[in-house]
């Protein structure tokens, strides 16, 4: 059985404990290789070694730190179909849909980044020429970089590239579930002559090896993707060590198609926000509004479109909908599933274990569900299920659906359907959300700022806020 190794120190280490966890396929529900069970010990080492490093990484010509990262990225570009399978693999996920989104995207942020940091600038204040005052802009040093499951490479490189990019070492702690990606990638590091210690892959579970990752003195800075209750855990272990701390976060996030859209597009994409990723993805629209006067074609039409989307082989080309990740994640959605018939919500189709043939029938499918009829701030509609389940609730007016979409803890992104030009621009304003579609669904662009507002978060990531947020700016100021 394949074993996954630790990453320290430019080398590939077991867990110092020599303990081992499984990993599971969640596509037939069997262990198909090995995670270290990594602790203290493990990321001690990972922290010197990512110390060491910085005295020398921090000091590399931007342009070498540059060049190193865009051999990363091609190299990631040669690993390209064993990362695909390895991904759909660990995850469950369609391998088309990590071939077309997750994958190609870890190349693209590590580019992204390189190239950003040759062309970042800073401003110059001019006191009515009595003095000038500049900003600089120093790494922290060792940064640590924790990721979910749900985009495993993606999000783990969108850490990554923008430290390494401004001169920090990291160590980097992936999600235990889906251990499989980050992996190759250290073995990606290493082909590509990534300098010993700059990254270090600590492997394991959350607590056991994120508390003394975050809580370390020689890690000034923190950056954690995942979910609410960890991310405020980590907050109230890293704010009285003073550590600079970024939190992208849950999100329960609203699909308004007014009367006027585009009929077309909005169904499509309301079934593209509801079951991507079999619904794991923090902006996925979960809660789908729709007003009254197109409510009932419109429902009518995304039960037919829902119906049409095979769950199956995440291998097969076919389906669109693989496994959800883990067993014990997939009774969670099948017991939200069953709260909501429990509150009188009414299944217009799917909300079952989808049981497939052969050697997948132990795998981890859920039908993609809509559920109908359920208050707007009841728990189903107030909490995130990460799951392939949305609910569809009917609207009478604007400021009607802005009380809705606003009243949970949430605000890490919306969507707005209407051809209305005025009305989409008023109701983006008036959404607690950090990012606001209208007429799209997850078009990312890598330049602007991202993250979530209330629950959902604290500071932004992307373009260069990553790099803002990666460097400690000094401000000096000069009499002339
Ligand atoms: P999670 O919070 O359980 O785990 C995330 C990561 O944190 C994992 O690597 C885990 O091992 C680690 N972890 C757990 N306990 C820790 C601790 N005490 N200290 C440090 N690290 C610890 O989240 P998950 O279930 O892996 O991911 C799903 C969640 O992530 C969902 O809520 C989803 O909305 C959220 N998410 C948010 C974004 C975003 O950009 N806002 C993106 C993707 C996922």
């Amino acid at each position: 059985m394949d074993k996954i190794l630790n990453y320290i120190n430019g080398e590939l280490v077991e867990p110092k404990s020599g303990n081992y966890l499984d990993n599971y396929n969640p596509s037939n529900g069997k262990v198909y290789s090995l995670i270290p069970d990594s602790d203290k010990d493990d990321i001690d080492a990972a922290v010197a070694a990512a110390k060491e490093a910085f005295n020398t990484w921090s000091k590399t010509p931007k342009q070498e730190r540059s060049d190193i990262l865009m051999k990363l990225a091609d190299a990631i570009e040669k690993n390209f179909e064993e990362l695909v399978k390895a991904e759909s693999k660990d995850n469950g996920k369609p391998e088309s849909l990590a071939a077309h989104v997750d994958i190609p995207r870890a190349p693209a942020n590590i580019r992204f980044f390189a190239g950003a940091i040759l062309h970042d600038s800073a401003k110059v204040h001019e006191m009515d020429g009595m003095a000038i005052n500049y900003t600089l802009r120093k790494p922290l040093g060792v940064a640590a970089c924790i990721s979910p499951w749900n985009l495993p490479l993606y999000l783990l490189t969108w850490k990554v590239a923008p430290a390494l990019a401004a001169g920090n070492t990291v160590v980097a702690k992936p999600s235990e579930v889906t251990p499989m990606t980050a992996y190759l990638f250290s073995k990606i590091c290493i082909e590509a002559g990534l300098p010993k210690g700059v990254l270090n892959i600590v492997h394991g579970l959350g607590s056991k090896v994120g508390d003394p990752l975050t809580t370390h003195p020689d890690v000034p800075v923190v950056s954690f993707t995942g979910g609410t209750v960890t991310g405020k855990h980590i907050a109230s272990i890293t704010a009285p060590m003073f550590k600079k701390l970024s939190l992208e976060l849950g999100g329960k996030n609203p699909n308004i198609i007014f009367d006027d859209a585009d009929f077309e597009k909005a169904v499509s994409n309301a079934a593209r926000a509801a079951f991507t990723n079999q619904g794991q993805i923090c902006l996925c629209g979960s809660r789908l509004f729709v007003q009254k006067g197109i409510y009932n074609k419109f429902r009518e039409a995304l039960i037919l479109k829902t119906k049409k989307l095979t769950v199956g082989d995440p291998k097969d080309s076919n389906s669109k909908l693989g496994a959800v990740v883990s067993k014990e994640h997939m009774q969670k959605i099948l017991d939200k599933i069953a709260l909501a018939k429990s509150l009188g919500g009414n299944i217009l189709t799917g909300g079952e274990r989808e049981i497939l043939e052969g050697d997948l029938k132990s795998g981890y499918y859920i039908q993609p569900t809509i559920i109908e009829g359920l208050d707007f701030d009841c728990e189903v509609n107030q909490e995130e299920i990460f799951g392939p389940v949305v609910s569809i609730i009917p609207f009478d007016t604007e400021e009607q659906v802005i009380e809705m979409a606003n009243s949970t803890k949430y605000g890490l992104s919306a969507s707005i359907f209407t051809e209305n030009i005025s009305k989409g621009h008023r109701v983006a304003a008036a959404i607690d959300s950090g990012v606001v579609w209208i007429n799209t669904w997850l078009l990312r662009d890598l330049r602007i700022p991202f993250g979530g507002m209330k629950h959902s978060g604290v500071g932004r990531e992307g373009g260069f806020k990553s790099l803002e947020f990666f460097t400690e700016p000094k401000n000096v100021c000069v009499k002339i």
